[in-house]
């Protein structure tokens, strides 16, 4: 199975306190790292992790709230500061671009390599990009200000030859391309290849959904729907909910009922209000609705297909 993984780096709502860092996290998805929003001193966590910031390949921004974004900034300065070559794609809301550049021109930052801001559509779902394997996009999420969540999705898998069929059959090159596509092949001589004979059928596409900050919303399940992992803000308790409604947030529950809705395989939730020391409750909520729901925790990386 190749890589695809989720390393919570920080999973606090609102400011970094002693007990839980605000939002971001790293996606490894066939040894590509994506990063997921910039919490303050994000650079930090992934030196402590050891987790190897300069191959990020791609950041993506849901937000611009302070808790999302003040950590890529010193990010990239930092990047640059190692020596960075490599390009950096940032996707995000049409403000970072000049946030990120006015902190970098006030503190006479220069950054010498490649990157690229995209606005992201915040309104529509859209298709950010897609490589050979797999695909990103992002879809509106409820909020205060204008913000998305992200969608990281394999692309359909190939069917894996035998080797036993491809010594026995001679398979050549061209009908090797073919049956890893799921096609018959038919020669010449009438023989038929069957990929359900000759091959190891693919393993299942897998998708991981980010979702945070919002309020419960039908688009989120829309964009969630079949997902094998979602992660999930729950910023309260139910008991808390006329204050998640006023702030756009989630309760647990919320988050339950979009795992719930739009059937996903595993459910993570975080961003977790500082005003809770012992996350059970929220947990207990959310697994009430939906159970297999884990909470986030920091520092921790989970495969991607396999909830514990
Ligand atoms: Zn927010």
């Amino acid at each position: 199975m190749r890589k695809f993984e989720l390393t919570v780096l920080g999973c606090g709502a609102a400011a970094p306190t002693p007990y839980f860092l605000t939002t971001s996290q790293l996606v490894n998805i066939h040894d590509h790292l994506i990063l997921i929003d910039a919490g303050e001193g994000v650079q930090l966590t992934l030196r402590k992790q050891r987790l190897k910031f300069q191959r990020i390949r791609t950041v993506l921004i849901s937000h611009m709230h302070a808790d999302h974004v003040m950590g890529l900034p010193g990010l990239i300065a930092s990047m640059n500061l190692l020596g960075r070559k490599l390009e950096l794609d940032v996707y995000g809301p049409q403000e970072l671009e000049s946030f990120v550049k006015g902190v970098w021109h006030k503190t006479e930052t220069h950054i010498d390599f490649k990157v690229n801001f995209i606005a992201v559509d915040t309104k529509n779902p859209t298709e950010l990009f897609r490589t050979n394997s797999y695909k990103v996009g992002s879809f509106p999420t409820k909020h205060r200000i204008s913000t998305c969540g992200f969608r990281v999705e394999e692309l359909s898998l190939v069917w894996n030859i035998k080797p036993y069929s491809k010594q026995k059959h001679a398979i050549s090159l061209q009908e090797i391309v073919l049956l890893k596509k799921g096609e018959t092949v038919v020669r010449e001589s009438g023989e038929v290849l069957e990929p359900s004979k000759c091959c190891k059928p693919p393993e299942k596409a897998r998708s991981y959904v980010f979702a945070a900050d919002t309020a419960f919303t039908p688009k989120v399940v829309e964009a969630a729907m079949g997902a094998t992992l979602l992660y999930h803000e729950a910023t309260f308790m139910e008991v808390e909910k006329e204050i998640a409604r006023k702030t756009m947030h989630s309760t647990a529950s919320d988050a339950g009922r979009v795992a719930l809705e739009a059937g996903v395989s595993g459910l993570i939730i975080g961003h977790f209000s500082n005003r809770y020391r012992d996350l059970s409750g929220l947990h207990m909520e959310a697994v009430k609705v939906f159970e297999k729901t884990v909470l986030a925790v920091e520092g921790k990386t989970i495969l991607i297909g396999v909830i514990r």
